[in-house]
């Protein structure tokens, strides 16, 4: 291991514990290779190497750290990506509008609601269909809505974007900034599963080709978002909302319990 790469991974990115190296997969590895069973991109000659740590259980690899956005979308988010994403994936904004309208109902339609990493906006049109009036997508980068909102919201959204993201702290600092006082954080990133120490880097959703790079615990998570102040409730394993004080939006998911919808779909898994 060279000295760069030592300073790259030598404590966990989340806690500072020490990180056990768990194996290397090919760049070329899809999240559509679990659905379809069988490797949708031809192997690549890339081997990225994944970490996690032995304290919060966080998992990550430190191989897209010094990519620019022009890399990822060259790279990753070409036209080729609709390819390496789950058959499921296009269907999400509409299955996830579906449910934000049944659970916050007609009594919490006037919230303001921000989807963070939202792209070109799917969801948010979707929702403003619905009745929700003050609803915005705020991603990074996107040139639709790159640009950061100066405002905070009752309901900050953001769906599959976790796993996408090398600075977490940095994420969730931001995150966190936009939520009012009084509101919520609702995120969906699938948790590792009981036995990913065996599974290690052939768990299906360490897909480097998806540009994959951070993996939590319900650990990891509730540690990053300690702090910045947020509490952590998990509703099912992909499914999560965090605030500074329960109110009635966070009440309201929690009520709804594990059964709320799923993100990533298992219906094409063995
Ligand atoms: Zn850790």
């Amino acid at each position: 291991m060279d000295a760069i790469m030592d300073k790259a991974v030598h404590a966990c990115r989340i806690c500072q514990g020490d990180v056990k190296y768990m194996g290397a997969t090919d760049f070329n590895k899809s999240g559509s290779d679990h659905f379809e069973g069988r490797r949708v991109f031809p192997p690549s000659l890339i081997q990225v190497d994944y970490y996690r740590c032995q304290q919060c259980g966080f998992m990550f690899t430190p191989y897209f750290d010094d990519w620019s956005d022009k890399d990822f979308e060259r790279q990753v988010y070409n036209n080729e990506y609709l390819k390496a994403d789950p058959p499921f994936a296009g269907e999400r904004a509409a299955r996830l509008a579906q449910f934000l309208t049944r659970a916050l109902g007609d009594d919490l339609r006037d919230e303001s609601l921000l989807d963070f990493g939202g792209g070109e906006g799917h969801l948010e049109r979707l929702l403003r269909r619905q009745g929700f009036s003050d609803c915005a997508t705020y991603d990074p980068h996107h040139h639709a809505n790159c640009k950061k909102p100066s405002r905070i919201y009752s309901l900050v959204t953001t769906f599959e974007v976790v796993e996408h993201v090398s600075d977490q702290h940095n994420l969730f600092k931001e995150l966190c900034s936009l939520v009012a006082p009084n509101g919520s954080l609702l995120l969906s990133t699938l948790l590792q599963p009981r036995d990913i120490e065996m599974q290690g880097v052939d768990w299906w959703y360490a897909c480097p080709r998806n540009a994959h790079m951070a993996f939590h615990t319900r650990r990891s998570l509730q540690h990053v978002l300690q702090a910045h102040g947020f509490y952590l409730e998990s509703l099912s394993d992909e499914l999560h909302i965090a605030f500074r004080r329960p109110n009635a939006v966070s009440n309201r998911f929690l009520s709804l319990g594990a059964a709320s919808v799923q993100v990533n779909d298992t219906i094409c898994a063995d």
